[in-house]
């Protein structure tokens, strides 16, 4: 789509296309933008450039709990002050950040990257439940389950449930406090610790 009708340079509006694309860009911040760009140094361009690619070349899932790392192995799982017999399952790399600046939580974590949705085709075998199950050895004691309150959160908690408790770990989710419908990353750290204290075990 051109959007200004050649009155502008092919670059440019191929430049405003892709800020447009970001999520929550619209065209006129897309534009906004794009000459931002052109009335900066070519260094500052380069460097934004440069960060894109590395940011996508260099990171990758932790082979371990899957979040984002640019390490082997993510250092909340390489680190031995934090107690690798409790994981607590979240949804993404955001709602890990909305645990941990908790501050109160010292376990491991798995980042599952969705949740179960039928109506979105997205299927057990599309986030990283294969991945969770093949942690679960006798050195796991607890699974606590922060996915979002809310259906598909709820039915993907319950799935994992359902193949966790055969092999003989305690499953807990959170508890009160998160409301439905709610979302982990924009929970507050009183209300996020408090569910985290309260997490029941799931029957
Ligand atoms: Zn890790």
């Amino acid at each position: 789509m051109r959007i200004t009708d050649g009155a502008l340079p092919n670059a440019l509006e191929r430049l405003t296309e892709q800020f447009a694309s970001l999520p929550g860009v619209g065209m006129k911040s897309a534009q906004r933008m794009a000459f931002f760009v052109l009335a900066q140094s070519d260094e500052k361009v380069q460097a934004f450039s440069d960060a894109l690619l590395e940011a996508k070349r260099g990171i990758h899932r932790c082979p371990e709990c899957q979040n984002l790392t640019d390490l082997d192995t993510c250092p909340l799982c390489r680190s031995d002050r934090r107690d690798h017999s409790t994981i607590c399952v979240v949804e993404g790399p955001k709602e890990l950040l909305a645990v941990e600046r908790t501050r109160e939580y010292g376990g491991v974590y798995h980042v599952l990257h969705g949740v179960i949705s039928p109506l979105r085709r997205i299927g057990p075998e599309d986030i990283t439940i294969n991945e969770l199950l093949k942690r679960i050895d006798g050195s796991v004691h607890e699974v606590i389950m922060a996915t979002n309150p809310g259906a598909e959160g709820e039915a993907t908690s319950m799935y994992i449930s359902r193949l966790l408790r055969p092999l003989g770990v305690k499953v807990t989710r959170l508890a009160y406090g998160i409301p439905v419908g709610g979302n982990l990353e924009f929970a507050d750290d009183a209300t996020l610790y408090r569910a985290l204290e309260g997490r029941v075990e799931v029957e």
